[in-house]
């Protein structure tokens, strides 16, 4: 029998609702393996944990997250306003995301941007673009850059008002990061675009040296380099070029996102984050205040984390392979939540909730 404890941080809005649907696909995965318990401990973190106990990222979690062998996120975050009540530093991203990040020292983030062909029409790019699918895998530095740079704000000389935050890399940073998209791209079509913005920015000057210097390791794989704003426009036109794209902290935070523009919805955008000795799982996507406590939020970003995390952490390739199936067949069927599909578009319509059911009724058929 095999072990598996997996601290579950809920989150704010929509995550409770995604965390639900993880937690119920988790159960069908145990009851499917005679061999497998999953010790499934939820912890507050996130806006909810800075109300309840006044701290995003609260010491009982941190403490939860280290005896973990997994960690599995949902999205953090309130609306602007909401986020106004919190002092600014215990706002979710400062107070709970970044240090859970830097604790874990998850420095590679993988953030699939994947839409098989049966699916392009979810997409609103024209189907002369996407009619074979999209499939993608950007890779993102997730340690270090502008978000953890030193910061610093006043009042200057002249009275006025400043800000100053650092960008900061080290090469043992930049190294570990380009190994690893380069092991990712060996499995894969072996292309690599190199994402950054060395015309401007002396980051990007160093990380590209590291980048010719690493290169020479993985013959096999084609380099190729992409300031970050053309890339913004060529994931619109042609998507298909693309196979594994690495970039630092930043870049990744935004293309990621244009990545689930061009799928059809954020909803459809898990994310694996690893570190040499630890990982944590979550969406790309934030707790979309907007939609919150309707039961309508896309859950697939979440299960589709779980599935990472059953590959990545606990190496059952074959379930995680069971659960893509299984998602894939509920939109085989016509099925569909509201954020790819408008009423009266020939879909079925259907809730959080009965996705996560749908799911797991897939699943138990396979
Ligand atoms: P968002 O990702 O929450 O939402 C952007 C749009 O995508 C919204 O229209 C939302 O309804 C939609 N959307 C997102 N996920 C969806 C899903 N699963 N199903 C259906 N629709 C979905 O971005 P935002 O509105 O800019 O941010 C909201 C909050 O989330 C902010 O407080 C922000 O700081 C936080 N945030 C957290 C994370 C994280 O926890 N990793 C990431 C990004 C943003």
């Amino acid at each position: 029998m095999k072990k598996y404890k997996i601290a579950l941080l809920d989150g704010d809005a929509i995550g409770p609702e995604c965390m639900r649907e993880a937690v119920k696909v988790l159960k069908a995965v145990e009851a499917r393996n005679d061999n497998i318990e999953f010790d499934l401990v939820h912890a507050d973190f996130g806006a909810s944990a800075y109300f309840k106990v006044g701290n995003a990222f609260p010491d009982e979690t941190r403490k939860i997250c280290d005896e973990a062998d997994a960690v599995l996120k949902g999205p953090v975050g309130l609306s602007y306003e909401e986020t106004q009540k919190i002092p600014v530093d215990m706002q979710p991203e400062r107070g709970a995301i970044l240090p859970l990040r830097k604790h874990l020292d998850t420095y590679a983030n993988l953030r699939p941007v994947s839409l098989p062909k049966s699916l392009s029409h979810f997409s609103p790019l024209k189907a002369e673009i996407v009619g074979n699918g999209i499939d993608i895998l950007i890779i993102r530095e997730l340690v270090g850059g502008l978000y953890f740079g030193d910061k610093e704000v006043g009042v200057n000389d002249d009275g006025l008002r400043y800000v100053r935050e650092t960008l900061e890399y080290d090469e043992k940073q930049i190294s570990q990061i380009i190994h690893f998209a380069f092991k990712q791209a060996m499995q894969r079509k072996k292309v690599l675009h190199n994402i950054h913005k060395s015309n401007v920015l002396k980051s990007s000057v160093l990380w590209n040296e590291i980048v010719a210097e690493i290169a020479p390791l993985y013959p096999e794989v084609e380099v190729k380099q992409q300031l970050v704003d053309s890339a913004a426009t060529l994931l619109c036109l042609d998507p298909g070029q693309f196979d594994v794209m690495v970039m630092e902290n930043m870049f990744g935070d935004i293309l990621s996102d244009q990545g689930g523009g061009i799928l059809g919805s954020l909803g459809l955008m898990p994310s694996a984050c690893l570190g040499d000795n630890k990982a944590y799982y979550e969406p790309s996507h934030g707790s979309a205040p907007d939609i919150a406590g309707k039961n309508i939020a896309n859950p697939y970003s979440m299960i589709g984390s779980v599935a990472m995390m059953l590959e990545h952490s606990f190496g059952m390739l074959e379930e995680s392979k069971n659960i893509w199936k299984a998602i894939q067949s509920v939109y085989a069927q016509g099925y569909s939540t509201p954020d790819l599909s408008k009423p009266g578009s020939g879909v079925k319509m259907i809730n959080t909730d009965a996705f996560g059911d749908l799911v797991v009724d897939e699943l138990n058929k396979l």
